[in-house]
């Protein structure tokens, strides 16, 4: 008794039109089978695979233990797996969606405990993800930011420089992000002290209209309660250890899925590996730390950034005004060991220690990167005294101010491509069986999730 191609289009269309009776008689089929022996195990996982495609929960899988199943499951609920959920239920409203996060709550990690600065696109390669989902994005998530009555201060941005030599990285700063379609001005010294009376520059300065700051946490869990309303599942404390071919276990269980969208942020390598997707890469991560005074105690007016080092991927250390009345200087990008050792004494887990040597030797044996320069500049940075000195050559009057607090850290996972060398500078989203990874979710991934997310659940439909 087998199924004939035939036959299996007739159920398809049975299915587009609704026959409810052909899912009961599909379900007879494969419990009749399975009890019986009868029949190859090909029908029941046939049977199995129509019924599945039903939305139907409950059904009888291979081995008889009861599964669930769903389009869609999203491994992590930080800021880019929400926003795909998102994007998925505005895109196909009945998709059966759940969302596995291995916390307790949503964006305990990266999207939980970043600057909250909405990016407005300049700094990025035009050709790249990161240009084009920063510069959406920050309109979309201003959006939606701005429709839940979530805290938006439109602080704007200066980038000003610290020598001569600088000048001429921030004009190319600026061509750049005037290609990206990005709004900016680069304007003479002596109009400043306009923008921001307390920061220095040597001949010009850029001026970032569109750079705002907001809050990550108000918005991650608006964004939950919004899915919810839509019908969205969320398993907290569920940790996705294994999945592949439209099987995921988690808690003991086994659920069926149509695609696992892969967004577990500094884990996602991981899980990639499962699928034989990104071998080549694995993470490494950096902790960002912060300092902070009131705002009524260091009146700063706007944020204040350096020109990034060219051979340095991140932004370098700068002043954030937060949305709750804080200047913050940070964060600092110095390696660590563990991808969630969020304080330095603990001890990190054996998985880390393993891949974090792997991305060091390679960074270090390639060509691409200054790793001593990157070490040197960033290692005496866990000194709050030296924090302070030098982001002082941006706003001199950081200096005279004493008893700076220390805020949660960090951590920023940046993948290694362990072939090149090299450290992944765009977002990279990479295909598997049934599968989407989203590899390298740095900054600005948390300006660009509502764009990122967006092109992400494209892909995922690709295969629906
Ligand atoms: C210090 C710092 C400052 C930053 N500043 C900015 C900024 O100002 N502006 C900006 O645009 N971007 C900023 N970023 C970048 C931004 O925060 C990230 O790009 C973004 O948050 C990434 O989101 P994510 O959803 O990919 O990752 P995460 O927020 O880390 O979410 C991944 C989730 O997956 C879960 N998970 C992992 N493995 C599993 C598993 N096996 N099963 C179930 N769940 C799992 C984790 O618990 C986590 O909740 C900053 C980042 C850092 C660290």
């Amino acid at each position: 008794m087998t199924f004939t191609r035939s036959w299996e289009l007739k159920m398809l269309n049975a299915r587009k039109t609704g026959l409810v009776f052909m899912e009961s008689f599909i379900k007879v089929i494969a419990v009749f089978s399975l009890k019986k022996g009868l029949g190859s195990l090909r029908l029941t996982q046939k049977a199995s695979l129509y019924a599945s495609h039903q939305h139907l929960l409950g059904i009888l899988g291979t081995k008889g233990r009861i599964v669930k199943y769903y389009d869609v499951i999203i491994v992590g609920a930080g800021i880019i797996g929400l926003a795909s959920a998102r994007s998925l239920k505005s895109k196909q409203p009945n998709l059966k969606i759940l969302v596995c996060e291995k916390e307790s709550e949503a964006g305990q990690h990266a999207s939980g405990r970043n600057s909250g600065v909405l990016h407005a696109g300049f700094y990025y390669s035009p050709e790249s993800m990161k240009a084009q989902f920063c510069r959406d994005g920050n309109i979309q998530l201003r959006e939606f930011i701005r429709s839940r009555g979530i805290a938006l201060v439109e602080t704007g941005k200066v980038v000003v420089t610290k020598s001569e030599q600088e000048e001429k990285r921030l004009e190319a700063l600026y061509e750049r992000g005037i290609t990206n379609g990005v709004k900016l001005e680069l304007l003479p010294a002596n109009q400043l002290e306009k923008f921001e009376p307390l920061a220095r520059t040597t001949n010009t300065f850029l001026w970032s209209p569109t750079t705002a700051v907001s809050d990550p946490k108000s918005v991650t869990r608006a964004l939950v309660e919004d899915l919810v309303s839509h019908g969205v599942e969320f398993n907290f404390s569920t940790t996705i250890t294994e999945a592949q071919k439209g099987r995921a276990f988690l808690n003991g269980e086994i659920i069926r899925y149509g695609h696992l969208l892969n967004a577990a942020g500094s884990q996602a390598d991981r899980i990639a590996h499962q699928f034989g997707v990104g071998m080549q890469y694995t993470m490494l991560p950096f902790i960002g730390l912060y300092r902070y005074v009131e705002k009524t105690r260091f009146p700063l007016r706007t944020l204040v950034y350096p020109v990034p080092h060219p051979l340095n991927p991140f932004l370098g250390v700068h002043f954030t005004v937060t949305h709750d009345g804080l200047v913050k200087i940070g964060p600092t990008a110095i390696p660590i060991v563990g991808r969630e050792q969020y304080k330095l004494l603990s001890n990190p887990k054996f998985g880390d220690v393993k891949s974090t040597i792997r991305a060091a030797i390679s960074l270090i044996t390639g060509t691409k990167h200054n790793v001593r320069q990157i070490v040197a500049s960033e290692f005496p940075k866990y000194s709050s005294r030296f924090l302070v000195r030098e982001s002082s050559k941006l706003v001199p009057a950081a200096q005279a101010i004493k008893g700076w607090g220390v805020k949660p850290p960090g951590i920023r996972s940046q993948l290694v491509n362990l072939k090149t060398g090299e450290l992944v500078q765009d977002f990279l989203i990479e295909k598997g069986e049934k599968s989407t990874h989203i590899l390298n979710a740095v900054s600005p991934g948390w300006t660009s999730a509502f764009a990122f997310g967006g092109h992400v659940a494209d892909q995922a439909l690709l295969d629906l």
